[in-house]
């Protein structure tokens, strides 16, 4: 298989440190604009609702399993349909070396530079001899751009995950960093998971994602999206789809058949009204 610039990438990416790798995320969401959405529109004050069971997910929690960060733009931010973090190099023909282009915004240093502040100098070695031409090519290209998906550099951010698998080599293979919650302007870590096959990707994208049954403002039951698994050690191999859809139950059928759910409920409820009517504004209960 001939080496693309996303096998490269990939490479890059899955070689750095997990300091390198943390630092370089880190480092991009400093320059990344991103507006908060939900993947799912919800019912009115969802956020306020409570859970029957007292260690389950409220709407709180689950408002914010399913928020995005959608990316609106940035310093090296693209405005692709998958965003990515561009860097630039200009060849200086005085000295044959690749520098970052000369025109510096007022207090900041040009993108390059900043995550060669970041990066050891392991990792910044790295990223120069993976994406420029050595010293002795003799036709330099005057310029060179990496544009690297920003959902890659999340995914391989490994502190909040374990047993991390590498971001695949290839595209078109069927494997990819799919998106959870399938909106792909999202920057949102958690909702970056690597996909083996196609059709994983494709199913993922017709999810309904996450089942809440609703009585009365009080979630009733919270069912996992059908992408969900787990080993037998009990570790989750396959996170759930990161949408919501809501159930709303009818009292008089569900009280009809289990009277005690009901009641529980109707309490959690009536109690969860008194509060929000006696604070004002907004809450979390
Ligand atoms: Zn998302
Ligand atoms: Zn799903």
């Amino acid at each position: 298989m001939a080496e693309t610039i996303e096998t490269r990438i990939a490479a890059f990416l899955n070689a750095l440190s997990d300091s390198d790798a943390a630092a370089l995320y880190d480092k991009v969401m400093t320059s990344v604009r991103t507006e908060l959405k939900p993947s799912s529109s919800l019912p009115d004050d969802f956020e306020h609702y409570s859970n029957i069971e007292a260690d389950g997910p409220t709407g709180a929690d689950l408002m914010d399993v399913i928020t995005c960060h959608l990316v609106t733009g940035g310093r090296g931010i693209t405005d692709e349909k998958y965003p990515r973090f561009q860097l630039n190099f200009n060849l200086q023909k005085a000295t044959g070396e690749y520098a970052t282009p000369s025109k510096v915004i007022e207090g900041v240093k040009p993108v390059p530079w900043e995550i060669k502040d970041v990066l050891s100098a392991e990792g910044w070695e790295s990223l120069k001899s993976s994406f420029l031409p050595s010293k002795d090519v003799e036709k330099k290209p005057s310029k060179v751009t990496i544009k690297i998906l920003l959902h890659h550099i999340a995914y391989n951010d490994r502190r909040r995950r374990t047993g991390m698998e590498p971001i695949p080599a290839g595209t078109g293979s069927g494997t990819s960093i799919s998106h959870l919650c399938d909106k792909e302007k999202c920057c949102n870590q958690l909702h970056h998971v690597r996909a083996d096959q196609h059709q994983v990707n494709l199913d993922r994208q017709r999810c309904p994602g996450m089942t809440v049954l609703v009585l009365d403002g009080v979630i009733m039951q919270v069912m996992n999206c059908p992408h969900f698994e787990t080993s037998e050690t009990n570790l989750v191999t396959s996170p759930n789809c990161t949408r919501l859809t809501v159930i709303e139950l009818d009292p008089t059928i569900f009280s009809a058949f289990n009277a005690s759910a009901y009641e529980t409920a109707h309490e959690k409820y009536v109690e969860n009204k008194r509060i929000r009517r006696a604070l004002p504004g907004r809450l979390s209960l």
